[in-house]
């Protein structure tokens, strides 16, 4: 069995974490959105890969949410001696810590040296020993840009900087319209036996990803294969801005907004057991709908979700 499943960054980790933890005999293939990767102090960054990299390799820091377990911070402790006596260059909203760096100098010099995103990463997680592959979504440059009354912010800029505490009138991804699927990305669309469109954010995470050309219309020649889990539980997401960036950009707050966008994509959407109420306003947008537990950090839920996400597909 081949499991392709489009990714953001921490509702993804999860979510391929239990897939590969369920279905351990099954090949799986991860594809990333690139959109939220940005140069910054010079080093290139690429935030949901790392976090699906560090999550599957139980390396990662759960509580932070992004980044290494049992990390220092010297580096960026020295990198602010310089820039808070200039008062210029600051660099310090945006952290890294120690072990992360080397992944950062390790990402950028490859880069640097002319590899493709793709090889780069590729060759990362064979260091990982990590059973599956994972692929960016295109090894062109894509970028999520937000229109706020302060102007275009670039994804980190409001992600990290700005806590996404402003208000967002409008999402655009500059370079997706000439970006080319990395190698395999395709394939691996049109040649799994299940799609996962996992539970991260519609609008800046799989939104971006369906923006690259071929990919939606890949998914969707795959729709009956293709089963996608809400990240809005209860009106809300768990952590992160899709519950207002959803209401923002005029979208129900809710798995029936989630079903929705995915309307003409998704054969089916797992929402969680606490909206059971809502079944019937998803099929009526024309999608099969399944109610379970879905929040990964209680203890059987992720086997559980794992398990549930492949048979409605089956
Ligand atoms: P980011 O790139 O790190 O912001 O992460 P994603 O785009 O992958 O995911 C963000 C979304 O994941 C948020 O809307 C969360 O509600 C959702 N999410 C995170 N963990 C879980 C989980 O265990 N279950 C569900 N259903 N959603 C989750
Ligand atoms: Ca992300």
């Amino acid at each position: 069995m081949r499991i392709t499943t489009l990714c953001g960054g921490v509702g993804a980790a999860r979510m391929l974490r239990a897939l590969l933890t369920e279905f351990p005999d099954a090949e799986h293939v991860a594809i990333v959105n690139t959109a939220d990767d940005d140069v910054i102090g010079g080093l290139s960054i690429s935030p949901d890969i790392d976090t699906v990299m560090y999550t599957l390799a139980g390396a990662n820091d759960d509580e932070r949410g992004w980044g290494l377990a049992g990390e220092s911070w010297q580096a960026m402790e020295w990198l602010r001696r310089y820039t808070n006596s200039s008062g210029r260059h600051d660099l310090s909203w945006f952290n890294l810590g120690d072990r992360d760096l080397g992944t950062h100098l390790y990402r950028t010099s490859r880069l640097a040296e002319g590899a493709p995103l793709s090889e780069v990463t590729a060759e990362m997680v064979a260091a990982w020993g990590l059973p599956l592959l994972l692929l960016p979504v295109t090894d062109d440059p894509i970028a999520t840009v937000l229109r706020t009354d302060r102007g275009d912010l670039a994804f980190q800029e409001y992600f990290v900087r700005e806590q996404h505490a402003v208000e967002v009138t409008g999402v655009r991804v500059e370079g997706a319209d000439s970006a080319d699927p990395a190698p395999g990305v395709l394939n691996a669309i049109e040649t799994a036996d299940v799609v996962v469109v996992a539970p991260s954010n519609p609008i800046v995470s799989i939104g971006p990803l369906l923006a690259v050309p071929g990919i939606r219309s890949a998914v969707a020649a795959r729709r009956s294969a293709v089963v996608a889990v809400s990240p809005i539980i209860g009106g809300k997401a768990l952590k992160g801005p899709a519950d207002r960036l959803l209401s923002e950009l005029g979208h129900e707050t809710s798995a029936v907004g989630v079903a929705s966008i995915y309307a003409d994509l998704a054969g089916t959407l797992v929402i969680d057991e606490i909206d059971t109420p809502l079944i019937h306003q998803v099929e009526a947008l024309g999608l099969r709908c399944v109610a379970t537990p879905t929040i990964m950090s209680q203890p059987g839920v992720s086997a559980s979700l794992a398990r549930a996400v492949i048979e409605a597909a089956l």
